[in-house]
């Protein structure tokens, strides 16, 4: 097994880098240190510079605009990307909703949505969560009954991750009651401004808005809206889910934050000097660094297995990447915010002392750091709590 980067492969992270540092707008450079706190807008708009450069859809077949990139170059694109940090190509159309299109949509749905879900001129969110469906997902009670050419739609959707930037919804939903749960359900396409859909805040510990409650009452949606077999919808989402985890690890993001932690600490006194020299904040660094190199040459070994069967179907051992990508992302956050110290806490600009010749995104990552820190707790959550990526590791990995 190879896990050394080639000399194209470096050639072509420097590739990456540099188109970053010099097509990133200023504007949005400067919320670097809040990743998490891009706004709809700002995600639009780098989205769009990635996709006039054919790099949006980093791993679609190159028939559907892909850029043919090797599994180990989409790797290093992620990983300069939220180093830098710079938004995610968005992850509900590129790595959710678009593949399940081409995969099993029918012609004319891949010509009409393929291009605008890769352009992100239709933003797609996530209704799959309900209130009493979450890890049991296939509990979900959504109904949608066939009128004609309709299905009509009722019920509600929870934890709809921006829901309030999307243009369109891809959605589970239950079209045969009578039959075993996961055997009922299909996969269907709601445009959000269809008459029925409500679309109501949760806000996070954060105090932010991520998230939200969709509410579908009496929503038409024209069947030819389904993607694949009716009835067949669990199909296409444990396909989608197998996608989502690949990659959730994130080691740029921990790596970047890692970094931020480092050089803020040279610039903190602490009662014998400075933080950066301080011992037990080095060991604590230290851990950090042998868990994110752990972190990413399991990424690599899941690459080149997953180079080697080539039968596109999800590694369960992408579980082992989400489970500690999430641990590691929060103990990356944690440092960060232990670093910041109490300015970490204020939430809004206070007195910046001893912060006031920083950066502009190594201040934001300051006054940002506690409610990065509280929203990083919910990554061990969604995306399938940890609890369910050990059942999975346990029954598809170790055989229990
Ligand atoms: C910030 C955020 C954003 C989200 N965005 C979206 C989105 O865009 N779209 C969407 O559809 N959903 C989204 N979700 C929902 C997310 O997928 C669910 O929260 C997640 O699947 C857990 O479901 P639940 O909240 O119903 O918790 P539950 O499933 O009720 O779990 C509660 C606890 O029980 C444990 N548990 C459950 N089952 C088992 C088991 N079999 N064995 C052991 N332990 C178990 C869980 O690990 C957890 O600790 C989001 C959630 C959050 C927090």
């Amino acid at each position: 097994m190879d896990l050394s980067y080639t000399p194209a492969e470096l050639v072509f992270r420097e590739e990456v880098r540099a188109f970053i540092r010099d097509n990133l707008p200023e504007s949005i450079r400067a919320k670097a240190g809040l990743s998490a706190y891009y706004d709809g807008s700002d995600v639009r708009t780098w989205h769009k510079l990635l996709d006039a450069k054919g790099w949006a859809a980093s791993h679609w077949p190159m028939e559907y605009g892909g850029p043919g990139w090797s599994a180990v170059q989409r790797y290093i694109f992620m990983e300069e990307i939220l180093q830098a940090p710079a938004p995610e190509p968005l992850s509900f159309n590129i790595n959710m909703v678009g593949p399940v299109v081409y995969t099993f949509g029918s012609p004319e749905q891949k010509e009409r949505f393929l291009p605008k879900i890769r352009s992100l001129d239709y933003w797609f969110c996530q209704g799959f969560s309900e209130p009493g469906a979450g890890s049991d997902l296939a509990a979900l009670r959504t109904s949608a009954v066939r009128e004609g050419d309709d299905y009509v739609i009722n019920g509600q959707k929870i934890w709809t991750s921006t829901a309030h930037d999307a243009d369109w919804m891809f959605c589970l939903v239950r079209t045969d009651p009578s039959a075993k749960k996961q055997e009922g359900i299909s996969f269907v396409l709601i445009d959000m401004k269809t008459p029925g859909v409500t679309v109501r805040p949760i806000i996070t510990i954060d105090g932010e808005h991520h998230t939200n409650e969709v509410f579908l009452d009496n929503v038409r949606v024209p069947v030819v809206n389904r993607v694949g077999e009716e009835n067949k919808g669990w199909d296409y989402a444990k396909f989608l889910l197998g996608n989502e985890r690949t990659g959730i690890a994130r080691v740029g993001l921990s790596k970047g934050r890692l970094q931020r932690a480092r050089r803020l600490a040279e610039l903190s006194e602490v009662l014998d000097g400075k933080l950066s020299e301080d011992p037990f904040f080095r060991r604590r660094c230290i851990e950090l660094e042998i868990e994110l190199k752990a972190l990413e040459v399991t990424a690599l070994r899941i690459i080149d297995r997953q180079r080697k069967r080539n039968d596109g179907k999800p590694d369960p051992a992408s579980s082992i990447l989400k489970l500690r990508g999430a641990e590691t992302q929060q103990f990356s956050a944690e440092l960060v915010a232990e670093v910041a110290g109490p300015l970490g806490l204020a939430f809004t600009h206070g007195s910046k002392a001893p912060w006031q010749d920083l950066a502009e995104d190594d201040l934001t990552a300051v006054l940002g750091a506690v409610p990065n820190y509280f929203l990083s707790r919910a990554a061990t959550i969604y995306g399938g709590a940890s609890e369910v990526q050990k059942n999975i590791i346990s029954k598809a990995i170790l055989g229990f």
